[in-house]
């Protein structure tokens, strides 16, 4: 494991030379840039005036205690967030498995029973109980299940209707609405195959055509865009990718003009990534951009680049670690956009896995760890396409390969 010394980047002379130049047009943009720019350079400043030793602290306890609330109110009442609360299974879960907090049995058990009572009658997973399937949440009941990864979680999973509503949310095209009557988007694509891959659900023409469309969503900036035609934005292009990555396609991406567009989203002062270009920094890009260099880094090793780092992935993961636990954290526990911003478990769970994206380079076989602060700071790695601990993730695909590919309800040509 690497520790970094001190000084720390944003304690450097430098640092400031790396701020917005608006070369003299100012414009509504600029002017929001300079005034974050401005609450990130306090931050800093703070910082500096209380602590002598620079050794940025991630809060374990407090987010823990705050992410524990959240999972206790949610097996009770569940109030808030109607229509998000499978995404709330997912968010908390996954957060407690960065940090490496285990989930009492009891409580692992209610959130089974509650996501089995978000499962449609007709297959996959609403965002609570009595609403209509859709894929978004399908995915979040998906990976939370498998982070539970009990028989009992697994057994919630109607893998048979899953795949007939895979199957009814499926275009001719080879994209996917996002529920009966609803959007077209790349998230959905990704949902679909990532929940059918985890369960082991793929047929031969549920993705059919689907690769063709996702790369039909990579625009001249070397992004994706939600649809064909949309600008580049970061939550899209980490859905289209992973989803290139399960089907097998990613090759069939322009990989260095995304790798060029990605790279540039890392804003220069705040350390951060935007979602697109000429928008503000945002701590929960930290996994939907920084969580797309260990996919094209794969994806150009598997192409036999022979320049790529075996000890780094393509982006500052030291600046991005001070962003993450300079500017992102409550003291009172919870993650959030950007200084001045409120908490939420959806911004909790993804600083903390672009956290542990900047901290973990490589698997198993080639691992190497840079820890920004006390080592205390060290997440748990995680799947970089699922964003499920990996182990998760084997322990959940060992488990459904035992048994066989449903057949489809519905016919499977009518898709096509
Ligand atoms: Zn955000």
């Amino acid at each position: 494991m690497q520790r970094v010394p001190a000084p720390f980047r944003c304690f450097s002379e430098w640092h400031s030379s790396e701020k917005f130049t608006d070369d003299g047009v100012e414009t509504v943009t600029s002017v929001e840039q300079r005034k974050v720019e401005r609450s990130i350079q306090e931050v800093i400043s703070v910082y500096k005036q209380i602590h002598s030793l620079p050794q940025p602290t991630l809060l374990r306890d407090q987010h823990y205690q705050y992410l524990k609330k959240g999972l206790h109110h949610l097996s009770d009442a569940y109030a808030c967030l109607d229509a998000s609360r499978s995404w709330l299974c997912y968010w908390i879960l996954h957060s407690l498995e960065l940090l490496e907090e285990p989930v009492p049995t009891s409580i692992a058990s209610d959130v089974c029973k509650f996501l089995a009572r978000c499962q449609s009658p007709t297959g996959g997973f609403a965002g609570g109980p009595g609403q209509a399937a859709h894929l978004a949440p399908t995915y979040a009941a998906v990976n939370a299940l498998c982070i539970i990864g009990t028989q009992e979680a697994y057994n919630v999973i109607d893998r048979e209707k899953l795949l007939s509503f895979l199957f009814s949310v499926k275009q001719p095209d080879g994209s996917f609405v996002m529920h009966g009557g609803g959007e077209v988007d790349v998230r959905s694509a990704y949902c679909a195959a990532s929940v059918a891959s985890l369960t082991n659900i793929m047929t031969p023409t549920l993705f059919q055509d689907t690769p063709t469309w996702i790369v039909s969503c990579q625009n001249w900036e070397g992004g994706l865009g939600g649809v064909p035609g949309l600008e580049a934005h970061g939550g899209y292009t980490f859905c289209g990718t992973a989803a290139m990555v399960i089907l097998g396609k990613e090759h069939m991406l322009d990989l260095k003009t995304l790798l060029r567009w990605v790279a540039s989203r890392q804003m220069r002062f705040e350390g951060g990534f935007q979602g697109r270009c000429n928008k503000l920094v945002d701590g929960c890009y930290s996994f939907w951009q920084a969580g797309l260099l260990p996919l094209l880094h794969r994806a150009l090793f598997k192409e036999g680049d022979s320049t790529l780092s075996l000890q780094k992935w393509m982006f500052e993961q030291q600046a991005l670690q001070e962003y993450i636990l300079l500017c992102c954290q409550n003291t009172a526990g919870g993650l959030l956009d950007k200084p001045g911003k409120s908490r939420d478990f959806y911004h909790t769970c993804y600083c903390l896995s672009g956290l542990s994206v900047a901290q973990h380079f490589g698997n198993m076989d080639l691992h190497h760890e840079l820890i920004v602060g006390q080592e205390e700071n060290r997440l748990a790695p995680s799947h970089p396409v699922y964003n499920i601990c990996p182990e998760k993730v084997a322990q959940a695909i060992q488990h459904f390969h035992q048994l066989s590919v449903p057949v489809p309800a519905q016919k499977e040509g009518s898709s096509a």
